[in-house]
């Protein structure tokens, strides 16, 4: 068999490329000057055994050019649970690492960004989950998952946004610590029906969603479906079609036979979509950039697959990571 030169091995990644990105607007130029990268971090991971789990908020070169699995961070949870690689690369924020090592103790967690961190998971520490436990003994944790590893060993269960509900109606207690997103809480006070205690993290995305950007594309739009993430505010939420999990909102937009959608959450959604789905589905109104999120790059996956800096290696000490994982066992339990 000939093998390809270089060039036509770039050339043909180029293709493949411009195959997805071509819907959110790439030339071919740009993907063959980002197919280099992607070719060589390809190569890397048979090479050393490594997975990518990316975040559906990732770029679309990331989601589409190195991704072994994208999904929200139940999804990413549960696939850290089974991944079979010696090293996960994790292309999304700190608390997802932690969440993949805390799950693969064993294995090596790689975040090639120290700074993907999140305003809703550095808005808490442990130290204020256990005076919150001191202030209201006896009243179980539920903690989303979008918290750092201290806050989770505190907690009774985790929970994400595809899953929280469920999870808070079944626990028996009528009362439950709820942290750290207010705008969340406020939006499962109102499904639950439970008296929910809570902290004052907000998401800096999500938060800035508001209610007459919707209204005015309601009157612009009288068919569009208006898609909110938990995370917004309950006025947002409220005058929604659809509240839920990215993933919740991904199977909304397959499904439905509308064309039009306002996507209240973050762009890496709305550009996973206009890739995975017909294009005769359109998008409008604006969605917002985390911060966090962009972070993570080809080029510092790169640079973190080849040579680590030590701080991209996420680490966990033993008897945390044990309370951690028993709150993450129990979301698994009462997710069923
Ligand atoms: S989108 Fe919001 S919740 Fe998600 S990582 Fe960014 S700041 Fe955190």
């Amino acid at each position: 068999m000939q093998h390809m030169t270089e060039s036509q091995e770039i050339e043909k990644e180029a293709e493949h490329l411009y195959k997805n990105l071509q819907r959110v607007g790439w030339s071919k130029e740009k993907c063959r000057s980002i197919a280099p990268i992607t070719l060589e971090i390809n190569r890397l991971k048979k090479e050393l055994n490594a997975i990518i789990l990316a975040h559906s908020y990732q770029t679309p070169d990331i989601i589409f050019g190195v991704a072994d699995f994208v999904g929200d961070s139940f999804g990413l949870s549960k696939k850290a649970q089974q991944v079979n690689a010696d090293i996960i690369v994790f292309a999304g924020v700190k608390f997802m690492a932690e969440t993949a090592k805390i799950l693969n103790p064993e294995k090596t967690v790689i975040l090639p960004s120290l700074e993907a961190g999140c305003s809703l998971a550095d808005s808490i520490t442990g130290e204020d989950v256990r005076k919150l436990k001191a202030q209201y003994p006896n009243v179980p944790v539920v903690s989303y998952i979008n918290t750092n590893v201290d806050v989770k060993a505190e907690s009774d269960v985790i929970c994400t946004s595809s899953n929280a509900a469920k999870i808070i109606k079944r626990l028996e207690s009528d009362t439950v610590i709820f942290i750290p997103d207010m705008l969340m809480l406020k939006n499962l006070s109102a499904e639950t029906g439970k008296k929910l205690i809570g902290w004052n993290g907000k998401c800096v995305v999500h938060e800035e969603f508001n209610i007459q950007h919707i209204q005015e594309l309601k009157k612009l739009y009288p068919d569009i479906k208006i898609l909110a993430h938990l995370e917004c505010d309950p006025s947002v939420a409220m005058n929604a079609d659809f509240v839920g999990s990215t993933s919740q909102m991904i199977e909304y937009v397959k499904k439905s036979p509308a064309k039009k959608f306002m996507l209240a959450t973050e762009c890496g959604l709305v550009e996973r979509l206009k890739v995975e789905i017909s294009p005769e589905k359109e998008f409008y109104g604006a969605c917002l950039l985390c911060p966090y999120m962009k972070k993570i790059t080809l080029e510092n996956i790169l640079e973190s697959l080849l040579d680590p800096d030590d701080e991209q290696i996420i680490k966990v000490d033993k008897d945390i990571q044990v309370r951690a994982l028993s709150a993450l066992q129990k979301m698994f339990e009462l997710s069923k």
